[in-house]
């Protein structure tokens, strides 16, 4: 099933792409398994995919423990919102933290990551939206703490990630996008930061082909490869 659900997001993806003018190699795929079962994620593993979305830490590290002997290929990402306390053990398992919404998170994460003697992948989350419930920075916030972050030896900053609003038409979902967009490009990309491979992560199985059009290079899909979750 996991088989047939890669095969048309991969068809999805592609058609976006010829839709937007883009490249479909451009776009990386984020498995995200929160609350899926380890014998899924293996039949994930054996489609190909390698690049997992987690959003407790907890569930994570029993999950990372689990796979990564047999598979040490894989890259984690944490996607959820991270809480100070869990900083420590988010930096020993995650490649990536794309949750990033404070300063004081990111010396916390510079902190550990120094300790373990890695230099710790991080996006910056962007509050696109006024809900309550979605964590982020705002426009402007994101200058300050970009040029905050180069004093940070641990940390490489490589992008930013965006959680738009729910719509039954993800149309609806674009000017969230294109906003994210645009700030992508007139802070992040301008910034003094040297990345190789700057991520935009935006989108989800509801709204990644709206993000793609909008110039998304990441989409984190859950119940698109899934199925719903319990
Ligand atoms: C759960 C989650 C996803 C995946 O959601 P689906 O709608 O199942 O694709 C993506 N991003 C974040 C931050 C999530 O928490």
């Amino acid at each position: 099933m996991i088989e047939e659900n890669l095969k048309s997001l991969l068809e999805r993806i592609e058609k976006s792409c010829v839709r937007s003018k883009r490249k479909k190699e451009e776009i990386q795929i984020i498995a995200v398994t929160k609350r899926v079962p380890l014998q899924r994620m293996v039949e994930a593993i054996e489609c190909g995919l390698k690049n997992f979305g987690e959003s407790q830490v907890q569930e994570a590290k029993e999950k990372f423990e689990s796979l990564q002997s047999s598979y040490p290929f894989l890259k984690w990402h944490m996607v959820g919102h991270l809480q100070t306390n869990k900083v420590n053990r988010a930096v020993e398992i995650f490649d990536a933290i794309q949750s990033v919404d404070s300063f004081k998170c990111m010396q916390a994460i510079d902190r550990r990551a120094s300790q373990l003697g890695k230099v710790q992948g991080c996006l910056l989350e962007i509050k696109v939206s006024e809900e309550p419930t979605k964590f982020g920075l705002r426009e402007d916030e994101v200058q300050k703490i970009l040029d905050e972050s180069s004093s940070l030896k641990h940390i490489y900053l490589k992008g930013f990630m965006c959680i738009a609003p729910y719509f039954d038409d993800p149309n609806k979902a674009k000017p969230y996008f294109s906003k994210t967009y645009d700030l992508f490009n007139r802070f992040f990309l301008k910034s003094s930061l040297k990345i190789d491979e700057p991520v935009l992560s935006m989108g989800m199985s509801h709204d990644f082909e709206a993000a793609i059009e909008e110039g998304s290079n990441m989409i984190r899909i859950g119940t698109a490869l899934f199925g719903e979750r319990y």
